[in-house]
């Protein structure tokens, strides 16, 4: 169903599930573009700062830019990154079923803990950084077509992003949500309930089960959100993924998308990601200290 040549169809329905599938997706595009001798990891190591000049020259030549950050972004802000070294999953996998739609909904001793968890989510969670800043000086300049973020945290908008240019595709973790009526209200109300003492606090106009209003592993994507995402990969001329490892699905897919749709492909991590292969440019170190240089005019 990826079909290599059909463009890179977003799933639909049951597989449009959140799921972490590395090295899956991209694998039939890399050898394509193996065959073409275009896989290069232009400017890792070899020459980051030439790297730099060329990702600002392409941004100044740009009027369609999509921005895709993940975890790494809000690392600066003290918001833990979950799967990174060091995460908190990849130290206690245990804390992932936490973060599993069928577990959530399963077990009331999950629930409390994931209510734990975001009590202390919200104590850690910091002001936005240089790197939220500098997406937000992208849109000032006129640059930026859309905004998808993978992070619950709400520093984007903090930062200044309008909504209307911003896509949480993973929810937000400001609201909450009743699993059986739908409601939505502010996160900060059901915290209190439970520093009062509730463990798990049920929705108080119908009893259901509450949760942040964020998208767990195994639970389905807002199919307008994913939508929305997708047309913008392919209308963009340049994808700019920020702080992720692109092994989230089915948001990772954008960024060939976006590349079979003729766009250049930036990529701006710490670490190696699932798809640097089919980058134009990667380039490797703290997102804070690098991203501003980016979005600053070249001329
Ligand atoms: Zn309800």
């Amino acid at each position: 169903m990826y079909g290599y040549g059909k463009g890179w169809e977003l799933p639909r329905g049951e597989v449009a599930r959140m799921a972490i599938r590395p090295k899956m997706d991209a694998q039939p595009l890399l050898a394509e573009w193996a065959k073409w001798g275009e896989v290069g990891l232009r400017g890792v190591d070899r020459d980051p700062e030439g790297a730099i000049s060329s990702v600002r020259g392409w941004i100044d030549a740009s009027d369609r830019v999509v921005v895709l950050t993940g975890a790494g972004i809000s690392t600066d802000s003290g918001i833990p990154d979950f799967r990174g070294p060091g995460g908190v999953w990849t130290r206690n996998p245990e804390a992932e079923k936490l973060s599993t739609y069928d577990h959530y909904v399963g077990d009331p001793e999950v629930r409390k803990r994931a209510w734990q968890s975001r009590l202390e989510l919200a104590n850690r969670l910091g002001e936005p950084n240089a790197g939220h800043r500098a997406v937000v000086e992208l849109e000032r300049r006129g640059k930026l077509l859309l905004l998808i973020t993978q992070n619950i945290d709400g520093l984007h908008l903090d930062a200044g992003s309008t909504p209307e240019r911003t896509v949480e595709i993973h929810g937000t973790f400001r609201e909450v949500t009743c699993l059986a009526c739908g409601e939505r209200g502010p996160m900060p109300d059901v915290l209190d309930r439970i520093r009062a003492g509730e463990a798990d606090p049920a929705c108080r106009s119908c009893g259901g089960i509450l949760k942040a209003a964020t998208i767990s592993f195994g639970q389905g994507l807002v199919v307008a959100d994913l939508e929305r995402s997708e047309v913008a990969a392919r209308q963009c001329d340049l994808m700019l993924a920020v702080g992720t490892k692109l092994a989230v699905f089915p948001i990772a897919n954008v960024v060939p998308l976006a590349k079979t749709a003729g766009a250049r492909v930036v990529i701006l991590n710490e670490q190696p990601t699932e798809m640097d292969a089919l980058a134009d440019a990667v380039i490797r170190g703290s997102i804070s200290e690098i991203l501003p240089r980016l979005v600053e005019p070249l001329n």
